[in-house]
Parts: C-alpha cells; sequence; structure tokens
C-alpha cells in the first residue's frame, strides 16, 4: 500500500455534520467505526482510534465530508 494514500492520525467525526447514513460503517473493513444514539440523532464514533490504520476508505465514502484527518 502507498502511504502517501494514508492519514497520519485517525479520522475525527464532526458530530454535526454526519447524518448518521452509515456508509462510513460499512466502507471500515476492519470494523472500528459504530453509529452512536445522541439525543433524536445518530452520528458515527471511532471506537478504536489506535487500531486505525489510517486508510481513507471511511473518509472517500462519507457523502457530506463529516470525517476528517487533518
Ligand atoms: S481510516 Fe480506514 S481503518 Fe481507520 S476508521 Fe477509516 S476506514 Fe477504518
Ligand atoms: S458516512 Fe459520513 S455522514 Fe454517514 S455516518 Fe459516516 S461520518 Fe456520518
Amino acid at each position: 500500500m502507498n502511504d502517501n494514500l494514508q492519514c497520519e492520525i485517525p479520522p475525527v467525526v464532526d458530530k454535526l455534520r454526519c447524518t448518521g447514513c452509515g456508509r462510513c460503517v460499512a466502507a471500515c473493513s476492519s470494523r472500528l467505526i459504530t453509529l452512536e444514539v445522541d439525543g433524536f440523532r445518530k452520528h458515527a464514533r471511532l471506537s478504536a482510534p489506535e487500531r486505525c490504520s489510517c486508510c481513507l476508505a471511511c473518509i472517500d465514502a462519507c457523502p457530506v465530508g463529516a470525517l476528517r484527518c487533518d
């Protein structure tokens, strides 16, 4: 795998932007992302960031840009 295509830190979820669509959950082959209920909303949560390989698949899958690693 090309390291240039990886991020350096695990992605962070922008809870206000996240619609809870679940695409990032499906995209993470390591199954690190879950949907968490927060009041009347759902949002993605990275459950074990230390296991994240920073592959960017979840960021690519998000239709609203709610995942960032910067
Ligand atoms: S960057 Fe890759 S390994 Fe890390 S949470 Fe996203 S899809 Fe999973
Ligand atoms: S793909 Fe984006 S909008 Fe959908 S649950 Fe994941 S972070 Fe939220």
